[in-house]
This record gives structure tokens, C-alpha cells and sequence, in this order.
């Protein structure tokens, strides 16, 4: 049977949560990790109208995009629909779970799923994000050298962009000498033995560092390995908010935005003046992304797409970028897909639905 734990573990695998910005709040919201789920219904916002439409469609677990409970919950009395959401999942027992800001994040997230809908082609993230890894220095006899770098790859270490298996290794002797009381691997007690090793190096992410220094450990004959840790940072990172990237073939302004419009079935697109310039390269983020208008600029874009842009804010484009608003929910819309595409499996024990449910809280006269 599967169960919700096992639904945010496929979830997770996709989007890791540590991803999430500190201000977020995805992950399990509301109920049993060990249930067993009847239904996955898939939704943008979690409603009052999304929680009856799951009871209906016999959904026992609402994967949202965006978090119901962001801010500290401190009642529950039903004043506000935050609240009487919660008191109904609990009611009816439905599990909330919510993946935003670290599905954002993704290759293939938020942004990317919309890129791929405008026909955009060599997608990159907008804001690429540091990510800390570490170097991982060990001093092997250089007859276990394979071993242990096999081992490091097994825990993850060794993978750079999209190239696993990665290690440096330079040869040379290392030195010891074992006291009374040590099983040493080779050499005599008392002393001083010189041995041919190894230096291999590899990368490691964070969340592998444990388990790649315990199989280090494992793997590596002497009774106490020698290694050093350091970390660093990397400005290579598959991560970030946004996407930019180009269209095959360049388009009229007034063409492309009338193609978004009628992609994200916008009632309006709020936009700055027109260059009178062809379309090339797009950047866009989903959901609120005018912080990034200036990178959008600065890679080049003649089109940034995002969200939530106030009046000042349109100011802020220069001469080089049209900047646009194709609203909130519109941008993220095709997040539904994303997690079906995640969950789906065939066979299964447990029914999924994209809500029916239009959320946007904005309408257009
Ligand atoms: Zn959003």
C-alpha cells in the first residue's frame, strides 16, 4: 500500500526540501505520514472548495503548490479559510502537503515546465544558486585506491554537474609509525613504515557528507584513515529561481505575447512600452520573480515574464528588456502536470486528480 510518506518521498526525490527558501513552509502540513492514501488530488492553492473536491473524488491527500499554513497558526477557530482548512483536513482525514519554493527551484520545476510550454530551448536557471559542498581528501595504499573511490561514488561523492565518478588522484608515500596496542594494516609496532599511497580527492554534496565519510571509513584498510574536509562553494548549481533561455526562431513582440496570453489563458498582460525589436531569448519566472528583472537583464533577455509587479516596480526596466505581468497563478499553473508526472505510477493503488478547481483569486472584467 502506498502511503503519504511515500507520495512526499517521490516528491522530495524530485524537489529536496532543503531547497525551500527560509521564508517557505513545504512539506508535510497536516496529517499521518503512515496513512495509506486512497487519492492524491493536485492543486495550485489548498481552498475550502479543493478540500471538498478531494472528499468527493475520494482523495485522501492534497499536494498543493502553494503552502496552506505559511505563518505561525496559533488558533484554530475557524475565522480565516487558513483555518477552517485545517480543521476540515483533520476532520476528514486528508493529509496537506505542499512543494513551492524548492519545486521552484528545480530544473524541470515551476519555471522550467513553462519554458518548455513557450518552446523555449536551451534552458538555464535565472538566479543560480551557491550550493556548499565539500572536498573530501583521503591518503589510501594505492592498492585500495579503486576501492575506496567506488565506495565514495556508492555514498554519492563524485558528481559534478551532470558527470558522475569524478576524483583527482596523485601518488606519493605516506608515512606512520603504529604504537603498542594498534593492528595495523602494514608495518611493524614502534616503527616508522613508509607506504606508496594515494591522494584521491572528490567532491561531496552536503547532504552526502556523513554517509560518504563513513564509507570511507569502511572501505579504507587502515585501522585509522587520514582525511580532511573543506569546504566550499561552487558556482556551478543545476539550482535557481527562473529560467532563461531562446526561442527557435525569433518572434514579433506583439506574436509572443499574444501567444502567452493565449497559453496561460490570461485576461490581460501588463507590460512595459515594446522595443519595436524581434523576440529572441526570454527569461521568466513563475510566481513573483521581479527581483531577478535585473538578471534577466544583464544575460541578455528582450523578454522577462514573471508576476506580482507593482507600478514602481515597472519602472525598473531599462531600455534592453520588456518586462511583463502574466499573473501569479497563470505562470505556475502547469505545476498540477509537473506533480503528476512525479507521482503517477502504473498500476497503483491510489487514484489521482488535478483539481478542477480554478484558485486564482483574480479575475478579469
Ligand atoms: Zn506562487
Amino acid at each position: 500500500m502506498t502511503t503519504v510518506r511515500d507520495i512526499a518521498n517521490k516528491l522530495e526525490a524530485y524537489a529536496p526540501l532543503r531547497y525551500q527558501e527560509s521564508y517557505d513552509n513545504s512539506g508535510l502540513l497536516v496529517g499521518d505520514p503512515s496513512a495509506t492514501v486512497t487519492g492524491v488530488l493536485l492543486s495550485i492553492d489548498c481552498t475550502e472548495e479543493v478540500l471538498e473536491e478531494a472528499k468527493e473524488k475520494g482523495c485522501n491527500m492534497v499536494v498543493s503548490h502553494h503552502p496552506l499554513i505559511f505563518r505561525g497558526l496559533k488558533q484554530l477557530t475557524g475565522r480565516n479559510y487558513v483555518q477552517r482548512c485545517v480543521a476540515y483536513a483533520i476532520k476528514n482525514d486528508i493529509a496537506l502537503y505542499a512543494c513551492h519554493t524548492n519545486l521552484d527551484k528545480m530544473p524541470n520545476g515551476v519555471s522550467f515546465r513553462l519554458a518548455q510550454k513557450l518552446g523555449l530551448k536551451k534552458i538555464q536557471p535565472l538566479a543560480t544558486e551557491e550550493e556548499t559542498v565539500y572536498k573530501l581528501v583521503t591518503f589510501v595504499p594505492n592498492s585500495h585506491t579503486e576501492a575506496v573511490a567506488d565506495a565514495l561514488f556508492k555514498a554519492g561523492a563524485g558528481t559534478i554537474g551532470e558527470y558522475d565518478e569524478c576524483s583527482y588522484r596523485s601518488s606519493g608515500n605516506g608515512t606512520f609509525k603504529a604504537n603498542n596496542g594498534c593492528q595495523p594494516y602494514c608495518g611493524t609496532i614502534g616503527e616508522r613504515h613508509t607506504e606508496p599511497e594515494d591522494r584521491l580527492e572528490v567532491i561531496v554534496k552536503a547532504c552526502d557528507k556523513n554517509k560518504a565519510i563513513k564509507a570511507l571509513v569502511n572501505a579504507h584498510p587502515y585501522e585509522t584513515p587520514a582525511f580532511d574536509l573543506f569546504e566550499s562553494k561552487i558556482g556551478y548549481s543545476p539550482v535557481g529561481l527562473g529560467c532563461i533561455g531562446e526561442l527557435e526562431a525569433e518572434e514579433d513582440e506583439t506574436d509572443f505575447l499574444i501567444r502567452v496570453k493565449k497559453l496561460l489563458g490570461l485576461g490581460c498582460i501588463r507590460h512595459t512600452a515594446l522595443k519595436g525589436e524581434k523576440v529572441r531569448k526570454v527569461a521568466l519566472c513563475g510566481g513573483a520573480g521581479h527581483e531577478f528583472l535585473g538578471l534577466a537583464e544583464a544575460m541578455g533577455a528582450d523578454m522577462y515574464l514573471t508576476s506580482d509587479i507593482k507600478y514602481h516596480e515597472f519602472f525598473d526596466a531599462g531600455t534592453k528588456t520588456v518586462l511583463a505581468d502574466v499573473g501569479h497563478f497563470e505562470s505556475e499553473q502547469f505545476t498540477k502536470e509537473i506533480f503528476y508526472d512525479v507521482i503517477y505510477e502504473k498500476n497503483s493503488n491510489f487514484v489521482i486528480h488535478k483539481s478542477e478547481i480554478n484558485t486564482n483569486p483574480i479575475k478579469y472584467l
